[in-house]
C-alpha cells in the first residue's frame, strides 16, 4: 500500500507555540508528531510513503531518511508553496498504485484503511474520505454524506454545530488530479467543490482517535495523551530465508513462497505475546539485478496475507539490497548489524527484551552486535 503525506505545512496556526520547526515535526512527548502519523501508516500495512515536502524540508528529510519502520521513504519537494491540490497532485507522479492513500501530515486519525479500500471498489469511488463527527463541526467545515455514505455537498466553516468532518486522510485513484494545471491550488476548494456533483465521492465515518495539529487545544492534548501512551519494547527479530520460508534462492515471486512448518503459528504466539516481530533480510537479488525492490515488497505483501490465516503478522520488513562485489560495502547487510539498529531506532526498543531467530552465523553476529540475544535455528532449504 502507498501513501502520500503532507508535510510541507508552514505552520501558521501553531507559530505561537512552536516556532523553530514545520508544523509536522512540533515536539509530541519528546517525538516529531509525523512519526506518530508514519506509525500509524506502517501499522496498517503501507510500505511506500511520498511525503510531500516545502517549508523546512531539510529538518524531515534529516530525520527520517529512505526508510522508516521498513517502508521506503521518497520526497517530493515543493519549491514554492503549491497547497493541498498541487503537492498532493506533484506527490501522485511519484506513486505507482492505483489508489493512494494521502493523509495529513499535522492530523492524527483511527481510520480503517481496510474499508475503505472495499468501499472503493465496491461502489466504484474516485475517492474515499474518513470522515469524523465532532461536536463542533463548524470549525472545520462540514462535509454532508447521505444514507450510502456518498458525498453530497461540502458547508462552509461556520456555526457550532454538530457534524462529520474531513478526518484527513483520503483514498483516492492516483490520476484522479491528472487533469488540473501544475502549481498551486487547493484541494478543498478547487477539487472537492466543484466535483462533488460528478457523484463518486464517499465518506467512511471513523470513530477513535482524532487530533488536529493545526489547532493549539489538540496540540497540547496530543503532548498530553500520546506522551502517556506505553510502547511495546520488545521485538521478536526473524531472519528470513531458511527460516520462516523454505530458501529457495532469491525468492521473489509470490508463488515460491512457502513457509517453513510451525513458524506462522509461532509468529502468531509473538504476537500475542506483544512482541513486535520484525524482519531482517539480505536481499542481494537487489543488487544482482534479479528482482527489483517493488517485486521484493509485494513478496512481503503476500506474506503478510497468508500469515493473516493463522492469525499472525509481521510489523516490519527491514531488508539489504545491497553486495559487496556489486554495490561495495555496507553498513546494512549481515554480520553488520545496520537493519537491526535502524529498527531498534525506529521502534524504541530495547535491546536486552529482544531476540532474534535466524539460519546463519552472520544473524548470529549481528544480533550480538547489537546486545540481542541469537537463537540459532536449521536452515530449510529447497
Ligand atoms: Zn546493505
Amino acid at each position: 500500500m502507498e501513501a502520500v503525506v503532507l508535510a510541507g505545512g508552514l505552520g501558521t496556526r501553531l507559530r505561537s507555540v512552536v516556532s523553530d520547526v514545520p508544523k509536522p515535526m512540533a515536539p509530541v512527548g519528546g517525538r516529531p508528531f509525523l512519526r506518530f502519523v508514519l506509525d500509524n501508516l506502517a501499522a496498517r500495512g503501507v510500505d511506500r510513503v511520498v511525503l510531500a515536502v516545502g517549508y523546512m524540508r531539510g529538518r524531515i528529510m534529516d530525520y527520517f531518511g529512505d526508510f522508516y519502520r521498513g517502508a521506503r521513504l521518497v520526497y517530493s519537494v515543493e519549491e514554492e508553496p503549491l497547497l493541498t491540490g498541487g503537492a498532493v497532485r506533484k506527490a501522485l507522479e511519484l506513486c505507482r498504485d492505483e489508489a493512494v492513500f494521502v493523509v495529513n501530515g499535522d492530523t492524527l486519525l483511527d481510520a480503517d484503511f481496510e474499508a475503505m479500500e472495499r468501499l472503493r471498489a465496491e461502489r466504484g469511488a474516485s475517492l474515499v474520505m474518513a470522515v469524523r463527527r465532532v461536536g463542533d463541526a463548524g470549525r472545520f467545515g462540514t462535509v454532508c454524506v447521505n444514507e450510502q455514505g456518498r458525498i453530497e455537498s461540502f458547508a462552509e466553516k461556520g456555526a457550532r454545530r454538530e457534524g462529520l468532518v474531513n478526518g484527513g486522510i483520503c483514498l483516492m485513484n492516483r490520476r484522479w488530479l491528472s487533469d488540473m494545471p501544475e502549481g498551486a491550488f487547493s484541494l478543498e476548494r478547487d477539487v472537492f467543490e466543484p466535483r462533488v456533483k460528478r457523484a463518486d465521492m464517499y465518506a467512511l465515518e471513523c470513530r477513535g482517535l482524532f487530533m488536529d495539529m493545526g489547532v493549539p487545544e489538540d496540540y497540547a492534548r496530543a503532548c498530553r495523551e500520546l506522551s502517556q501512551e506505553s510502547f511495546s519494547r520488545r521485538a521478536v527479530f526473524f531472519d528470513r530465508d531458511g527460516t520462516i520460508n523454505v530458501d529457495v534462492g532469491h525468492a521473489f515471486r509470490p508463488e515460491q513462497l512457502r513457509f517453513v512448518e510451525g513458524m506462522p503459528e509461532f509468529l502468531a504466539r509473538w504476537n500475542e505475546w506483544g512482541y513486535r516481530v520484525i524482519v531482517a533480510t539480505n536481499q542481494s537479488g537487489i543488487a544482482r539485478g534479479l528482482y527489483s525492490e517493488d517485486d521484493m515488497r509485494a513478496l512481503h505483501r503476500e506474506m503478510n496475507r497468508r500469515l493473516k490465516a493463522f492469525g499472525a503478522h509481521v510489523d516490519a520488513f527491514y531488508h539489504c539490497p545491497h553486495h559487496p562485489d556489486f554495490t561495495g560495502p555496507c553498513v546494512c547487510r549481515k554480520p553488520a548489524p545496520g537493519m537491526l539498529k535502524k529498527a531498534l531506532a525506529d521502534f524504541e526498543l530495547d535491546p536486552a527484551e529482544c531476540l532474534l531467530f535466524g539460519d546463519s552465523s552472520e544473524d548470529m553476529a549481528a544480533a550480538a552486535a547489537c546486545g540481542i540475544m541469537g537463537v540459532r535455528v536449521p536452515s530449510a532449504r529447497a
